[in-house]
């Protein structure tokens, strides 16, 4: 049977390790991403530690584990805990062969996956507006540029606001209840010694009044930070705080945590002029689908879930890695991969989902260090 015209949707991490596994196996596909070029956003993100059962696996199928290792930075699983009284509740130093969740920037990871695959396999420009399914059982994908494609088999990697996601659900991503304000100190080693020396190599979570300073070291030297409030849906906007106005916007942000450790609001004080509101959303936890032929996700798009089991890019990459596996081995007969990928899926997303939504609770309380801490507790004792 001739090999069925696949189209991926969507040039994030998930997307793109679908891609690079395929090609690996001898399968083409075609991905249409929305960004105009592959340099097109000004910054693709934090560091992600990557899992040995899920990133670090579909590395392995897209054959990209010594590219990955040469880019890691295994000193970033440092990590610190403080109360908002900026007093040290814990400390894990990393040594410099601990390879069990070492660190990468997400663009440089973007760079190894992209730079994986052949670049005609990418089509820039290209936004997904609908796609909508044919008599003959194959997808039109109509594209915002007025252009139109058909494709056998469709793959929506588009992220949380997926377009294809409604060919098989009617569920939406939902507020999570907690607002993130992400902000940056450029150069921090040399801006901003004090600052740069609190944070460390890794990462640290300032907790507690149901609020959250969550700064992290980048590969470039800068200091990224989630500023975490559990507030309505509404906030980023209701709460007036003129974001492309840095000044007023560091003062209103700073008047939530007037009773914080300078030490730890400095962070908010001394941040770049660029504040982004990012309102966290999440799908239902253990959100399911009846299969059809012709048409799955993978990623954010399949299960948008809460930064707060630094899971979301780690099962975007497996999804990748494991339908491109699962294509290859159901030669002929995509409907048949596709039931059995998304069986495999679900049931290895829900705990991921389950534990995202339960640290968030646990995480963003009035208590959020001691209980943070006493979570960590566990894990030691293997509890
Ligand atoms: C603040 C924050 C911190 C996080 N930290 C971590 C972490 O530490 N560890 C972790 O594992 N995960 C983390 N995550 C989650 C992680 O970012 C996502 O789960 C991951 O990016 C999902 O990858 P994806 O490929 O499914 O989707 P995305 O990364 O969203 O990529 C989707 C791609 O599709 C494109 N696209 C969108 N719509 C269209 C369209 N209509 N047509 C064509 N293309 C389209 C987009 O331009 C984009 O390139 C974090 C998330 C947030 C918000």
């Amino acid at each position: 049977m001739p090999s069925p015209r696949t189209a991926i949707v969507g040039g994030g991490l998930g997307g793109l390790t679908l891609a690079r596994v395929l090609a690996v196996h001898g399968i083409e596909a075609v991905l249409y991403e929305a960004d105009a070029a592959p340099d097109a956003r000004p910054s693709q993100g934090g560091t992600l530690d990557l899992h040995p059962e899920s990133g670090q696996r579909a590395l392995k199928e897209a054959g990209l584990t010594d590219r990955f290792l040469d880019a890691v930075r295994p000193e970033g699983q440092d990590m610190k805990l403080f109360d908002k009284h900026g007093t040290l509740l814990r400390e894990d130093t990393a040594g410099a062969d601990d390879m069990d969740r070492p660190e990468i920037d997400r663009g440089t990871l973007r760079d190894i996956l992209m730079d994986s695959v052949a670049p005609e396999t990418i089509r820039w420009g290209k936004r997904l507006t609908e796609a909508a399914p044919l008599p003959d059982g194959r997808h039109e994908l109509r594209f915002a540029d007025g252009t139109a494609e058909t494709c056998d088999l469709l793959v929506g990697a588009d992220g949380a606001w997926s377009r294809v996601r409604p060919l098989l659900t009617d569920a939406r991503p939902a507020h999570s209840g907690v607002n993130f304000v992400e902000l940056r100190i450029t150069d921090a080693d040399r801006t901003h010694p004090a600052i740069a020396e609190l944070v460390g190599r890794g990462s640290l979570y300032a907790l507690g009044d149901d609020k959250g300073i969550m700064p992290q070291r980048n590969g470039d030297g800068m200091i990224r930070t989630y500023v975490a409030l559990r507030t309505p849906e509404d906030w980023l906007t209701a709460s007036g705080i003129p974001f492309d106005r840095p000044d007023e916007a560091r003062a209103a942000l700073l008047s939530y945590f007037a009773d914080w450790s300078p030490r730890l609001t400095d962070l908010i004080r001394h941040c770049d002029d660029t504040l982004l509101p990012r309102p966290i959303t999440q799908l239902p936890v253990g959100l399911r689908w009846e299969s059809r032929p012709g048409v799955t996700l993978i990623g954010d798009a399949a299960h948008l879930m809460s930064p707060f089991a630094g899971a979301g890019a780690n099962l975007a990459m497996l999804d990748g890695a494991e339908l491109a596996l699962t294509i290859a081995r159901h030669p002929g007969d995509p409907a048949a991969a596709i039931a059995a990928y998304e069986e495999a899926m679900h049931a290895y997303v829900l705990p991921e989902a389950e534990t995202a939504s339960r640290h968030l609770a646990l995480m963003i309380s009035p208590d959020g260090g001691r209980r943070f801490l006493a979570l960590l507790e566990q894990f030691d004792t293997g509890r």
